[in-house]
């Protein structure tokens, strides 16, 4: 699905040095590199405060302790999604409520938000999915309407812009109260290893938030808030700074292959391609470089004929990766199954997991091999 060992020789010297700088330091932990990267990003993303963690999951955890959810708050977040962001919520006894998503773009619903907001909800999680941001100026609203936080799960789509209808352009995971990512390998902005990051523009809880990474603890062996370990590494701190520049020119060649992609499955009638949709008049049903709207983290397609299993298995035959995200929904898993959710809550949840399959997609795709990819989906289908 990526080939990461295409990525790293063609930046091999620079991620080389920065290892190297860590190993002639012994700055394994907190080491300048951390410190580098942690500002560099901050203004990549125009975003006051970015604080470094060890994942993504733990982002997400973090950052909802850093609100001061409390037990029996409900959280509202996507049906179709990673299991990381109801895990967290169960995990800190808050109430995950999980509603279903839009056809479109995969992105949780606006309608559904509303109906499941009771006065006990304290928290929005949007998931910005497969690279494209949910639509946030409606959640936003909704959040002030009922004084919610919004946090963003933007593990996947680092890099892309939102665009609200007046104009104005953010980063996605800077839009919210607060929002986390990951630095997971396969991630739009990978390192060697595991990572994760927390942004906010809110001072105060920015504070919380840094020391809440360290046992709680300001001042050394002082802790007075309830705190983790959860530390990005000096080595892959010194990764993500050598490839944070480049990350723009990464989204552009996933937006390229999504447009060789899109342009072949064009107008074939059992399947669907990926809707872009952003906020602004100008229209984003065509993959365009000028809006950034998507950085595409999967490529995502929707197999309408019944065949998709079908087809996974002939990919898979073929020496083509491909794979179901995501195969099971949240309300459906063992851990997270809920008597108050009704089948009937979530008729495109239901949809998509039966009908979605990603194809590969990274910065080292190249014609020839997007032309065999396309080809044999074609054949299959015909
Ligand atoms: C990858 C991912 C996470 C978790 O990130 P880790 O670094 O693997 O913990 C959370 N949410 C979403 C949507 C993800 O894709």
């Amino acid at each position: 699905m990526v080939d990461l060992q295409g990525q790293y020789q063609k930046i091999k010297e620079n991620v080389d040095n920065a290892i190297q700088e860590v190993l002639q330091t012994s700055a394994y932990i907190n080491g300048p590199l951390v410190k580098e990267f942690q500002e560099d990003l901050e203004k990549y993303l125009n975003v006051k405060h970015v604080i470094p963690c060890a994942n993504g999951t733990d982002a997400l955890q973090i950052a909802m302790m850093g609100l001061g959810l409390e037990q029996g708050d409900e959280v509202i977040t996507a049906d179709f999604t990673f299991a990381a962001t109801v895990e967290v919520i169960a995990l800190l006894k808050l109430t995950p409520v999980l509603v279903d998503v839009d056809s479109k773009t995969f992105n949780i619903d606006i309608d559904a938000i509303k109906k499941a907001i009771t006065p006990k909800t304290k928290a929005i999680v949007p998931v910005h999915l497969f690279g494209q941001v949910a639509n946030m100026e409606a959640i936003l609203e909704i959040a002030k309407e009922h004084n919610l936080y919004v946090i963003e799960d933007n593990a996947q789509a680092i890099g892309a812009d939102y665009t609200f209808k007046n104009g104005t352009k953010q980063k996605a995971g800077t839009i919210g109260n607060v929002g986390t990512t990951s630095f997971f390998p396969s991630k739009n902005l990978g390192c060697y290893g595991d990572g994760g990051a927390i942004f906010t523009n809110d001072d105060a809880l920015a504070h919380t938030l840094r020391g809440i990474v360290n046992h709680g603890m300001y001042e050394r062996y002082y802790h007075d808030v309830v705190g983790v370990n959860s530390r990005l590494d000096s080595i892959q701190a010194g990764v993500l700074k050598v490839k944070l520049p480049h990350l723009d020119n990464y989204c552009n060649k996933r937006r390229n292959a999504a447009r060789f992609y899109n342009k072949a499955f064009k107008n074939h009638p059992a399947i669907i391609t990926p809707t872009n949709q952003s906020n602004t008049t100008k229209n984003c049903g065509e993959i365009c470089d000028f809006c950034n709207c998507n950085v595409f983290h999967q490529y995502t397609l929707q197999i309408t004929n019944g065949k998709r299993d079908e087809l996974h298995k002939h990919l898979l035959a073929t020496g083509i990766p491909n794979a179901i995200y995501y195969p099971v929904a949240l309300h459906a898993q063992k851990a997270y199954r809920d008597t108050r959710y009704q089948e009937s809550d979530f008729p495109v949840t239901n949809e998509l997991i039966k009908n979605v399959i990603s194809l590969p997609m990274h910065t080292e795709l190249d014609d020839e091999q997007l032309t065999f990819i396309t080809q044999t989906i074609l054949n299959f289908l015909s």
